[in-house]
């Protein structure tokens, strides 16, 4: 029992720093989003300047698309998929065109999204002709009785929902199919080959309080028998609960799965936020002294870190991006390095590639 207390004590200051703060609270008409374009091994000598500055723009620009929505006080939900559906049409990412070759050299698509105010969600997995596969997520969750569809199933569904259907090849571009011999001949591991993995994810909070998800990929070079990775896994890869947080993740799918990460990380926000919901109310902590101890973005971060830790220590690698109510956005990752962007109502406005930035 003492040393139930003593822990508590300790992580009392971490606790009341995320969620005990009247700052915490939310505050009217906030916004904030993140975005991702995969994590991997992204080092500068692998990017000419000029692809770089590419890949910025195209961020910046997905960055933009979401915070427009959200700056005109648009729902999040509209918000990730304007977000999405450029990094899907952007050859350069491994979601929509430009996804990764399966062995059988063809392409096979996964998406989800989710919503933070019912945690109704939509998935669909191993796609091979919708050209937006976000769009048919979110079509899975709002005009079905499902969650997720897959295969020639959701193929057929996204068709009577009159989305844009293309040839498979339409998704094709040399560079991923230069990846996929070199996977072949070299007998090497996707991850050898995808010097970044370029999934695509986008998390926000709109004006009105409400958190929404989502994510999109090609999956992993070379993959076979239907493989579906943590994408489209709703909790594995995609996460949303007005409660506690929004994720997206990226990276190697299956530790993903293994982990939960994306509902693993919403659960212990919200657990602590109940403990130190009760916790102050047994101590009637003073709001000059919950002030103090103020310093959320510390704590989420670790969170975030402790889960992304599971997920290395299993022996995957990638990141996540995360949004909370009260406006943070921040990233983790165990690559070294993350495509990746924020924005805020507060001015925020940054794309980043390295770990180092
Ligand atoms: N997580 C994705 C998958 O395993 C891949 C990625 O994020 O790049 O399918």
């Amino acid at each position: 029992m003492r040393g139930f207390f003593a822990k508590i004590a300790c992580g009392q200051a971490a606790i009341l720093a995320l969620w005990g703060s009247p700052l915490a609270a939310q505050e009217e008409g906030k916004w904030a989003i993140a975005i991702h374009g995969g994590a991997g091994t992204i080092a500068r000598e692998n990017l000419t300047l000029e692809q770089e500055a590419e890949l910025r723009e195209s961020l910046q620009a997905a960055l933009d698309a979401g915070a427009k929505v959200l700056a005109n006080g648009g729902e999040a939900l509209d918000a990730v998929e304007a977000a999405i559906l450029l990094l899907e049409d952007d050859p350069r990412f491994n979601a929509g065109r430009g996804a990764v070759f399966t062995w059988d050299e063809t392409h096979e698509l996964d998406a989800s999204i989710m919503d933070g105010r019912d945690r109704n969600a939509g998935a669909v997995a191993g796609v091979t002709n919708v050209r937006n596969p976000i769009l048919a997520a979110r079509a899975v969750m709002t005009e079905s009785p499902h969650v997720m569809l897959a295969g020639e199933g959701a193929e057929i569904f996204a068709a009577e929902q009159g989305l844009e259907i293309v040839p498979n090849e339409y998704f094709d571009t040399d560079f991923r199919r230069e990846a996929l011999e070199r996977l072949k001949a070299e007998q090497v591991s996707a991850l050898d080959v995808d010097i970044k993995f370029g999934t695509v994810g986008a998390v926000v909070l709109d004006r009105h309080g409400n958190l929404a998800a989502g994510t999109s990929t090609g999956g992993m070079t070379g993959k076979r028998w239907n493989r579906i990775g943590d994408s489209p896994v709703i909790g594995a890869g995609t996460y949303a609960d007005n409660r506690s947080c929004a994720v997206s993740a990226t990276g190697w799918g299956e530790y993903f799965i293994r982990v939960g990460v994306a509902h693993e990380i919403c659960t212990r926000l919200r657990g602590q936020k109940e403990l130190s919901a009760s916790f102050r109310e047994m101590q009637k902590m003073p709001q000059a002294v919950a002030e103090a101890l103020f310093d959320g973005e510390r704590a989420l971060q670790k969170t975030a870190d402790d889960v992304m830790a599971e997920v290395k220590q299993l022996g995957g690698d990638g990141g996540v991006i995360l949004v909370t109510p009260d406006g943070h956005a921040l990233f983790s990752f165990n690559t070294s390095g993350m495509y990746r962007g924020r924005a805020s109502s507060e001015g925020m406005s940054e794309v980043a590639i390295y770990g180092d930035e």
